[in-house]
């Protein structure tokens, strides 16, 4: 039998094998700290479940999406949030749609907007969809490479001409996986320049926008004065609100390419059982102390990992947004090897830095998501020290 060509040149999507590996290890008996995947281990708060069972309990939800955009309840608390959380006025009817989940809209996005032979600029290291979502529409893309001594903020001024001329899309993700970064609002200002500049249209990927700490609030690109013009923002209940598991998220921007992804994906798909569309209006519109309780728990992990890598001599700052943490590995090791050492000696999960493109080798990815919590996160600590016997000095 055939299968395409598009498909066959693209690995296998790297955590697909990582939960295969998990498996087999949890069968043997292996006692993990998983900082694998980054999936909350805590629940959705009980009144976001409460409104699905509610919801679910009306024959109306049991019906095909009234809309391709989402019911309309959905998006104008989806609009409200936005004007409350950002302060930018968001049109329901035509600026915002709903997605199974924002990978849904990322994945398809160069189905909407890119030609074949197109081009378009793709960060690395990154969220692998980015890079995998054009090269099935058989676009090209041009890596930006993201370095940590520019913050992991891509250098715009080194992308040749002809290729920002070229370019018809920029994926961007800030709080930044896998890395951790964020981003301020003077380089969405540059971004949107260029964007204005060359006429590429610009994604935010801002699955994170909300795990931030000490302070620290993320900024979206709509913010910048013109930035409809050129730019869609990529939401998700996901992160925020400990969803990954009910597939629903939003792109809000730009009415023409919401339009032509609500377009693309009426071909698609047959959008979003209601009852989880209303079970989101109570996440957006509900009590968002969950929010901030979510936060201090990786907060609190976050401080034990980054204070144990650091009393090994790691170089790594605590981030200020997502539940990661990227760290560096010693001298004389691959990520690959480091992640590999930590498994097998230790039976602690990281995810290579590799697996999210050429310039996140040499660094490993930690996911805050760990079963177990606090506990767990110390204890994979001491056994960084005293089983893998991994030190950066
Ligand atoms: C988790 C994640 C998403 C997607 O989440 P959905 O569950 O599809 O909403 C998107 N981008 C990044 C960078 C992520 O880590």
């Amino acid at each position: 039998m055939q299968i395409s060509q598009r498909l066959l040149e693209t690995p296998a999507y790297p955590f697909a094998e990582l939960a295969k590996t998990k498996r087999a290890l949890l069968e043997q008996g292996a006692d993990l700290v998983d900082f694998g995947i980054g999936d909350p281990d805590l629940p959705t708060p009980g009144h976001i479940v409460e409104a699905l069972c509610r919801a679910a309990h009306d024959p109306e939800t049991h019906r095909y999406d009234e809309s391709v955009y989402g019911i309309p309840p959905l998006r104008k608390a989806i609009a409200d949030w936005y004007k409350a959380r950002f302060g930018v006025a968001i049109d329901p009817d035509a600026e915002v749609l709903r997605l199974i989940g924002s990978k849904d809209g990322i994945a398809h996005l160069p189905w909407a907007a890119l030609n074949p032979g197109d081009l378009a600029l793709v960060p690395d290291p990154a969220y692998p969809v980015y890079l995998r979502g054009t090269h099935f529409v058989g676009a090209e893309s041009y890596v930006m490479p993201l370095a940590p001594g520019r913050g992991y903020l891509p250098d715009l001024d080194a992308i040749p001409e002809d290729v920002a001329r070229r370019a018809k899309l920029m994926w961007l993700c800030y709080p930044n996986q896998p890395t951790a970064a964020v981003a301020d609002m003077e380089f969405f200002e540059r971004v949107v320049h260029f964007a204005r500049r060359f006429d590429v249209l610009v994604a935010l990927d801002m699955a994170y926008s909300e795990v931030t700490f000490d302070g620290y609030v993320a900024p979206a690109i709509l913010q910048v004065p013109g930035a409809k013009e050129i730019a869609v923002e990529f939401h998700s209940l996901s992160k925020t609100y400990n969803m990954t598991g009910w597939r629903i998220g939003f792109a809000v921007g730009n009415r023409e390419v919401i339009k032509a992804l609500a377009d693309l994906k009426s071909n698609v798909d047959s959008g979003v059982f209601a009852a989880i569309q209303h079970a989101a209006v109570a996440a957006l519109t509900g009590p968002q102390d969950c929010v901030d309780r979510m936060c201090a728990v990786y907060r609190a992990r976050r401080d034990i990992l980054v204070d144990g890598l650091r009393g090994l001599g790691c170089p790594v700052e605590k981030p200020k947004g997502s539940f990661y943490v990227w760290a560096p590995v010693p001298k004389g090791y691959s990520s690959e090897k480091m992640a590999d050492q930590m498994l097998k000696d230790a039976g602690i999960i990281s995810t290579p830095g590799g697996a999210y493109g050429a310039f996140g080798a040499g660094f490993v990815r930690f996911s805050l998501t760990v079963p177990g919590g606090e506990e767990k996160v110390s204890e994979a600590v001491a056994r960084l020290k005293d089983k893998a016997r991994i030190s950066w000095q």
